[in-house]
């Protein structure tokens, strides 16, 4: 079997744009796969171009080969760029591997060790009594593990985020929802790297023990020396690694134990064939995955696989308001949330099927807010 084409579609659907990538084979087979690199994604169809200019003719059964090569194959090597446009296509690989086999991804993995995935999700409503109201919602479908809002302020109009004035709001609302909530209910929150470490701490230590069970990227992530400093402040689990382009970006996170949860994406660290061995590090520090999943049915359909196939998983990330409303007329064939868990597929490869067809809209330029603090500084989106 032989690689024959290799298509990039950056494209609006529904509410953002998607970098979809379709490998076709000569024998008829193809495989899909999405990127991770959100607001940047021309940049990684630009990638997909130069790989396909020599992995055309290549035998899509040899991923862990061509991912190596793909990954070393230029002197700047590595980077969350690369990376995003070598997770697509290894993911594609792996759907055609599993149809050539005749086999569901999760049997390339190692097999299945669970029949569902199961799910967090995330209140969609801004700090008060609504959010309440959504976290029970949740919990009466059966979800019992979620993120609240952040006290994001008017960051979403591309405006002022303070982080005192955040961390206060989040700490009050947070208080109200674990005695709402009580201790069944697994409580984390996001905070999109926008402290620095005294706050973080200071945003820890206004929260009586068990508030939140896990505390997502409090900081930034260049330095793990700084979350290992932020260690020795707060006892609170954390949550880190979306946005991780390798195992060894996972490295130092895994192995002095700064993160708690490892927020693997497979279409930002790799794929499969990178995304496998991260697990199996965490899984030798009883660490367990929390993929993280923000973007279009193919990536979800990639981390029920992820999630089938390892021992050490909690939940998969969902957004609910996506996930109730499937976009069927893209995705003919797509896993579909079934109450707080998505089914483990049977059918071939990733169980996904795209109509090309619908992918025959423009690319969008967005830009995500660019929040600042009163004094004009920047913070992270
Ligand atoms: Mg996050």
């Amino acid at each position: 079997m032989e690689i024959i084409e290799i298509k990039s579609y950056p494209v609006w659907i529904g509410s953002r744009n998607q970098l979809l990538v379709k490998v076709e084979t000569n024998e008829g087979i193809y495989g899909w796969g999405e990127s991770g690199f959100s607001g940047r994604e021309l940049a990684v169809s630009g990638v997909i171009d130069h790989y396909k200019e020599w992995l055309v003719g290549r035998d899509p059964m040899r991923r862990g080969s061509l991912w190596q090569e793909m990954y070393r194959s230029q002197y700047f090597e590595g980077g969350r760029t690369l990376t995003a446009a070598i997770s697509a296509i290894d993911l594609a690989l792996h759907d055609i591997v599993g149809k050539k086999l005749g086999v569901p991804v999760y049997e390339l993995l190692g097999g299945k060790h669970r029949d569902v995935v199961p799910v967090f999700a995330t209140t969609p409503g801004p700090y008060g009594p609504e959010m309440l109201d959504q976290a029970k919602e949740f919990m009466e479908r059966g979800i019992t593990a979620f993120r609240l809002s952040y006290d994001a302020m008017d960051i979403n109009s591309g405006g002022v985020f303070e982080p005192r004035e955040s961390i206060a709001n989040s700490a009050e609302w947070l208080i109200k929802a674990r005695e709402t909530l009580g201790n069944q209910a697994v409580l984390g929150i996001d905070y999109h790297h926008r402290l620095n470490v005294a706050e973080t701490a200071s945003f820890c230590q206004m929260l009586p023990r068990h508030t939140l069970d896990f505390l997502e990227e409090p900081i930034r992530d260049e330095t793990p020396e700084a979350y290992e400093a932020l260690r020795r402040m707060t006892d609170v689990p954390f949550a880190i690694g979306e946005e991780f382009a390798s195992k060894w970006q996972f490295l130092p996170y895994i192995e002095r134990g700064i993160t708690n949860y490892a927020r693997v994406d497979v279409c930002n660290v790799g794929g499969f064939t990178e995304a496998m061995k991260v697990a199996g590090w965490a899984e030798a520090h009883y660490i367990d995955l929390m993929p993280h999943n923000p973007l279009g049915p193919i990536c979800t359909a990639a981390s029920v696989h992820l999630g089938a196939a390892v021992p050490n998983f909690s939940w998969l990330e969902v957004n609910l308001q996506r996930a109730d409303k499937p976009e069927f007329d893209v995705f003919s064939e797509q896993i579909t949330l079934e109450g707080n868990s998505y089914p483990v597929p049977n059918r071939p490869g990733l169980g996904i099927e795209v109509d090309e067809t619908a992918l025959m809209t423009e690319f969008k330029f967005w830009e995500p807010p660019h929040p600042h603090r009163r004094d004009g500084t920047h913070t992270n989106w």
